[in-house]
């Protein structure tokens, strides 16, 4: 089902996680939302998710601030950090909690894995709902005894309470603006992904509820990311309806991938753009191919 698309105030955001320095596919990422804001008179946004304690680290948010400042992305606003946003997470917890779609998990990753029936879903195996069976007594004596654990949605139970739910896809374009794109509605399959974690044992919250929350927090109109979260967008889009949280419209863009097609990783110093930036690469030549779809050599976007 398509339909033309409505005018409205664009807002668009990039969301690293400070894990490790920026490459070449967050910088083409980056470039997209903020050409797709900047065209359309919009606002675009910089939301840092540094809510996994283990791995986010103060010099990476100040290398994202840095990498972006070079090649001349600018931003409006505040930077949002989620690490800031801790009370809106626990709150929407409290909430799903009290709906009954909650129930805590205590199995450890290797618990996980002995599981060898898991099925698998749009990201890797499927929790096989070992913790959802607990007695209302187990749970509370366990947390009673401090035993960690993460807190998991009752994907079956949402999916009846949020009903059957769509999202608004448009298709991808590097050189046209995407709102002239036709829309697809598509019909949200968040069952396949099994009961996700929603907060976990080391992190106040997941990514997808973070994710969901903030784009609702900050306005976000178009989520314009890498397909490699296309399926999070179905639990995303679960997460709108059973919060009654507005629902953006969602492009995906390929992600780009080396010569032997492999993603780019962070870890890759070759294309960081930091290394780039110290080869003496010229930022607003490497923009301006960017924006022309023309990738350093080797690179260049996954094809469908
Ligand atoms: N923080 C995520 C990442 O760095 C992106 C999240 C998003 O765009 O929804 O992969």
């Amino acid at each position: 089902m398509t339909s033309s698309v409505a005018p409205q105030h664009v807002v668009t955001r990039f969301a690293p996680s400070p894990t490790g320095r920026l490459h070449v596919g967050h910088a083409w990422s980056a470039l997209l939302a903020h050409d797709m804001a900047r065209a359309a008179g919009g606002t675009f946004r910089l939301r840092i998710e540094d809510i996994d304690g283990t791995r986010s680290r103060a010099e990476h948010v100040a290398g994202i601030i840095e990498d972006l400042t070079w090649l001349g992305i600018g931003w409006d606003g505040e930077v949002v950090f989620q690490s800031r946003r801790l009370e809106s997470y626990d709150a929407a917890l409290e909430r799903l909690r009290d709906m009954g779609l909650l129930y805590p998990c205590f199995c450890t990753r290797a618990d996980i894995a002995a599981s060898m029936s898991a099925p698998h879903g749009p990201e890797g195996p499927v929790y096989p709902a070992t913790c959802r069976g607990l007695s209302a007594e187990e749970r509370t004596r366990r947390i009673g005894a401090g035993e960690a654990h993460a807190w998991r949605i009752d994907m079956q139970e949402a999916v009846v309470q949020a009903g059957t739910v769509t999202w608004q896809a448009m298709s991808f374009s590097p050189l046209s603006c995407p709102q002239m794109e036709a829309q697809v509605l598509h019909k949200a399959a968040p069952l396949a992904h099994g009961d996700v974690v929603l907060a976990r044992k080391d992190a106040p919250a997941s990514y997808h509820l973070s994710c969901t929350l903030d784009d609702a927090a900050m306005g976000i109109s178009h989520v314009l990311r890498g397909d490699d979260l296309l399926g999070a967008t179905d639990v995303h889009r679960l997460l709108q309806a059973l919060l009654a949280l507005p629902s953006p419209a969602y492009i995906h863009h390929p992600l780009l991938v080396d010569a032997d097609g492999r993603r780019l990783a962070k870890r890759s110093g070759s294309i960081a753009l930091a290394d780039l930036r110290a080869q003496g690469m010229d930022a607003a030549a490497l923009v301006a191919d960017l924006r022309g779809g023309r990738f350093p050599v080797g690179i260049g976007p996954a094809s469908a």
